[in-house]
């Protein structure tokens, strides 16, 4: 008799990680730009599997990490107003602003809930007509298309008490930013799954084109990270750089068009600020004048203005790739996954936390 189903763990690709230490050959800087594909690495203990050769940095990929101070306190603000319910992502609840936090307000007594999903804030909507329900859009690309759906549904069926903070922003912008600093280096770049529903390859292979980079778009598995690495080195050896993405076929693309339709009815790109990388332009959308009604910066009249940041803090130098967070003096001392300091330790997919669970073995 068949028992509950279970996870079966594959097995470690030995074979790949001997073929991966078999190529590189040179010194050679690959940016990882996700998080999640960070965290699958230091599970398995990068330094000890990748080639010495091979250094490993990573890139702005917690998109809660990059959110400036001045986009807290844009958030906290409208949060604080009478019969608005702010609804969130968790992670966003313990990052600071100039002075406050979600968390805090909502510990003096704002209403913050906790939500899964856009949808989720629009069914807020519907179960409190009397209050105007707020939703923070946070993320990186693969965000919006969700947020662009949810917006038009609250529009199709009239309902006026819901709004949206767009705070989503654009990866390829960014690494163009970061790819432009001749210290960094950077000849490889590891893409995740994800952000292909989005961006169509042109966009990573503009970039590798303009910074001659080699580029594999790979999974969050441990074997679909190594082969990525693999294909980014054989790329750099054969000075062929391209751009690999196993993930690019007829159903993938027909997503792409998809969802670049819908998040143009909606948002406009524009420029926005990241934490570490400044003033980016064309890393942010705004949503169209048309659907103005859903724009809680316009409905509420506020502005991004510049932030505090916590001065002790080094996120801007651990998104850009310049530290790992156990360098920054403040690592595991002052700040902890239990008293972050900056977004890097407060947000669960943060780098600082990564490393945080990791060195202290609670990966
Ligand atoms: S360890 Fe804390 S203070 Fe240091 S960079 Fe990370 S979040 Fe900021």
């Amino acid at each position: 008799m068949a028992g509950p189903q279970q996870f079966i763990q594959p097995p470690f690709p030995t074979d790949l990680v001997e073929e991966l230490h078999a190529l590189v050959d040179r010194p050679i800087r690959v940016m990882v730009i996700c998080g999640t594909q960070t965290r699958t690495l230091l599970k398995y203990s990068d330094e000890d599997i990748l080639p010495e050769d091979l250094e490993i940095v990573t890139g702005p990929g917690c998109s809660i990490c990059v959110m400036p101070a001045g986009h807290i306190d844009a958030f906290v603000k409208i949060g604080k107003e009478p019969d608005v319910i702010t609804a969130t992502c968790e992670d966003l609840l313990r990052v600071q602003g100039s002075q406050e936090s979600l968390e805090s307000i909502k510990q003096k007594g704002a209403l913050v809930e906790v939500v899964d999903s856009p949808m989720e804030a629009l069914d807020l909507a519907r179960r409190y007509p009397n209050k105007i329900v707020v939703f923070t859009a946070v993320g990186f690309e693969g965000a919006a298309p969700d947020v662009a759906e949810t917006i038009l549904e609250a529009a199709s069926e009239g309902i006026d008490n819901f709004c949206v903070i767009p705070s989503i922003r654009l990866l390829p912008p960014s690494l163009d930013s970061l790819m432009s600093d001749p210290e960094l280096n950077i000849r490889g770049l590891l893409c995740s799954a994800h952000i292909q529903s989005i961006t169509d390859s042109q966009a990573y292979a503009d970039l590798a084109r303009q910074h001659h980079l080699s580029c594999a778009v790979a999974g969050f598995g441990i074997a679909e990270i190594l082969q990525g690495l693999i294909s980014i080195v054989k790329q750099i050896i054969s000075e062929k750089p391209i751009i690999t993405n196993p993930f690019n076929n007829v159903a993938q693309t027909e997503e792409t068009i998809r969802n670049s339709k819908i998040m143009s009815e909606v948002f406009f790109a524009v420029e926005t600020d990241w934490r570490g990388l400044g003033s980016i332009e064309g890393s942010g959308f705004v949503i169209r004048d048309e659907l103005s009604l859903y724009d809680a910066v316009k409905r509420f009249n506020v502005r991004f203005k510049k932030g505090e940041e916590e001065f002790q803090c080094q996120c801007a130098a651990v998104l850009s790739g310049r530290l790992t967070p156990d360098e920054c003096p403040s690592f595991g001392i002052s700040c902890t996954s239990r008293h972050p300091v900056g977004p890097c330790m407060a947000a669960q997919e943060g780098l600082c936390a990564s490393y945080f669970r990791h060195i202290f073995g609670r990966l």
